[in-house]
This record gives C-alpha cells, sequence and structure tokens, in this order.
C-alpha cells in the first residue's frame, strides 16, 4: 500500500486512498477524542496559561507584573 502524508495536518501518514488521517477526519466530523471537553479558564494576559481556582492572571503573568513596575496598576 501507498502511502502519503496528511494533506491537513501535515503529520500522518494515511493510505493513498485515503484523503485525511483518522485524527483529521474525526476532528472535522467535531469528534475529536483526544481533545480535553473540560473548558479551562485562560489568563487573558498572555493566553497561554490556565487559570486555577478563579485566578484573573496566571501565576507567570503576576510574577511578571510584580517585577516589571513600567506596567501601571489597574
Ligand atoms: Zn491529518
Ligand atoms: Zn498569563
Amino acid at each position: 500500500m501507498k502511502y502519503k502524508k496528511c494533506p491537513r495536518c501535515n503529520l500522518n501518514y494515511v493510505v493513498e486512498a485515503q484523503n485525511f488521517c483518522e485524527i483529521c477526519q474525526l476532528e472535522m466530523s467535531g469528534k475529536s477524542t483526544n481533545f480535553d471537553p473540560i473548558e479551562w479558564d485562560f489568563c487573558p494576559f498572555c493566553e497561554k496559561n490556565r487559570l486555577e481556582n478563579g485566578e484573573e492572571i496566571c501565576k507567570k503573568c503576576r510574577e511578571k507584573r510584580q517585577k516589571n513596575t513600567s506596567f501601571d496598576d489597574i
């Protein structure tokens, strides 16, 4: 069987007869299995780190702000 790279994710190999890899097929059908269904709040400043226990800013950003005095306190 011939294999090609999945044109969507460019990561997984798929049988040439198939259009997309299984993961992309699942994602496109809205049934992604490896996606965490829990909705996390993300830090609005870096938009990368999760917020814990109702925090409004992640630890890293908070540290940054404490160090960087040129930032005005909001
Ligand atoms: Zn894919
Ligand atoms: Zn942050």
